[in-house]
């Protein structure tokens, strides 16, 4: 098996720079698919579908769907894979405009678990989506956005005033992590300040924003550390490390007998509990409509889905060179030593030993490197969209991701190899 880790690398970290937030990720995804001949759906609409096509939907601008049917499809294994959109980062709040003497600044919310201090001293920019007045109450028009520009950032105390900062410091989620945006001019309006900022980039009037949802996020470019360029330092590897391998392999595979599935979710990082996360309806909705639309009956769903397989890709952890002893005595993951297959007891993961042996021969038969995960008993492990999404679609799965460092960092960090090892495997999956 020959890899280009080059090539494997390039490409993840274009795709982090570029997906900013769940909605640029969603955006980029698609346009991919799109550029690979698949057509877009809408949900709404009837379908009329064919075997040997791919087609992908955009689900509420977030989550992204794409199926890609077996020319000699009939009824045949359903395949799954599925990642998150999304990552933990501030939420910028209705009034946003904040000030203290002649500085402007916004006020945020906490997006998920991020480690707070990693957001200190980084440029900063703004992703997300804007609503506008349009003539259907119904239809506002909605503006995906991206000012790619470091506009904001949250400078650190100063050591001299604080001199106990070496041995940690809390960060108030209200009052610490304001980012910086501007120093008055006379001119600006300090009530307004960053609404009208936004208008001018839309080139709307300011009294044509009716709301948004834009997400704070770290311009910082990926690049290649390490002496032999052997790691890929990012933010946003967890989760578009998976995104990428998800879109890649649906893509570049073919099952003739069978229909192959991504599923791109947001709101992973604050529990998936919404009609666009892993906890909602979505798929089951989506896969019935498919079915309806390709003859068969929801009988023939149903027996689709309990002979089908979930992979579900999230990030793992890599043994930390500075704390060992935080990572499992037996079960320590290696960063560029292959994907990771996630199991716990407390089945945080959907992974049982059936999976495991499935995913195992998977990987034996392509020459995909892996390695098994455990955590700490006296620990706790993190927790996926794999246990949420299995619960309303019963099929066997199993939970892999990349190991990383620096997990929900705004900045992380994972083996060069890992890349295309996990590119392949979802490649290989689909075609097995
Ligand atoms: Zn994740």
């Amino acid at each position: 098996m020959s890899y280009n880790f080059d090539d494997t690398a390039k490409r993840l970290i274009v795709a982090t720079n570029i997906s900013t937030c769940a909605f640029t990720a969603a955006d980029e995804a698609m346009r991919q698919l799109e550029q690979a001949g698949f057509t877009e759906l809408k949900l709404s609409d009837e379908w009329f579908v064919e075997r040997g096509n791919g087609y992908f939907l955009n689900i509420y601008d977030s989550t992204v769907f794409a199926f890609k049917i077996g020319r000699e499809f009939d009824r045949g294994m359903l395949r799954v894979a599925a990642a998150h959109t999304d990552h933990p980062c501030m939420y910028i709040k209705p009034n946003p405009e904040m000030s203290t003497k002649g500085y402007g600044k916004i006020n945020v919310e906490v997006y998920g678990g991020p480690i707070l201090n990693t957001w200190l001293d980084r440029p900063l920019s703004v992703a997300g989506r804007v609503a506008l007045k349009s003539d259907n109450c119904f239809k506002p028009i909605v503006k995906i956005i991206d000012i790619k520009k470091p506009i904001f950032t949250i400078p650190n105390l100063a050591i001299h005033m604080n001199r106990e900062v070496n041995k940690g410091v809390e960060l108030n989620r209200q009052n610490d992590m304001a980012p910086l945006a501007t120093i008055f001019e006379e001119e600006m309006n300090k009530d307004n300040f960053f609404m009208e900022y936004l208008a001018k980039h839309l080139q709307v009037e300011l009294e044509d924003i009716l709301d948004f949802e834009l997400y704070v996020y770290n311009t910082d470019k990926g690049e290649r550390v390490g002496m032999n360029e052997e790691f890929i330092s990012a933010p946003r590897l967890d989760n578009i490390t998976s995104v990428v391998a998800c879109v890649q392999g649906i893509i570049k595979s073919s099952r003739e007998d069978g229909i192959n599935v991504i599923a791109l979710y947001d709101n992973e990082e604050i529990g998936s509990r919404t009609k666009q996360g892993a906890d909602s309806n979505l798929f089951g909705f989506v896969m019935e409509k498919l079915y309806n639309a390709l003859g068969y009956d929801r009988e023939d769903y149903i027996q689709a889905l309990l002979e089908g397989f979930l992979l579900s890709i999230d990030v793992a952890h890599a043994l930390h060179p500075n704390k060992a002893e935080k990572s499992d005595p037996t079960n320590t993951n290696m960063m560029n030593d292959g994907i990771v297959i996630k199991r716990a007891s407390s089945q945080t993961y959907v992974t049982d030993c059936e999976t495991i042996a499935m995913l195992e021969m998977i990987c034996q038969n392509n020459g995909i490197p892996y390695q098994k995960y455990a955590c700490r008993s006296d620990g706790t492990t993190g927790s996926t969209l794999g246990t949420i999404a299995n619960k309303y679609i019963p099929m066997r799965a199993v939970d892999v991701g990349v190991p990383i460092l620096a997990m929900h960092s705004s900045r992380e960090l994972m083996g060069v190899k890992d890349q295309a090892y996990m590119e392949k495997l979802v490649q290989a999956y689909f075609e097995a």
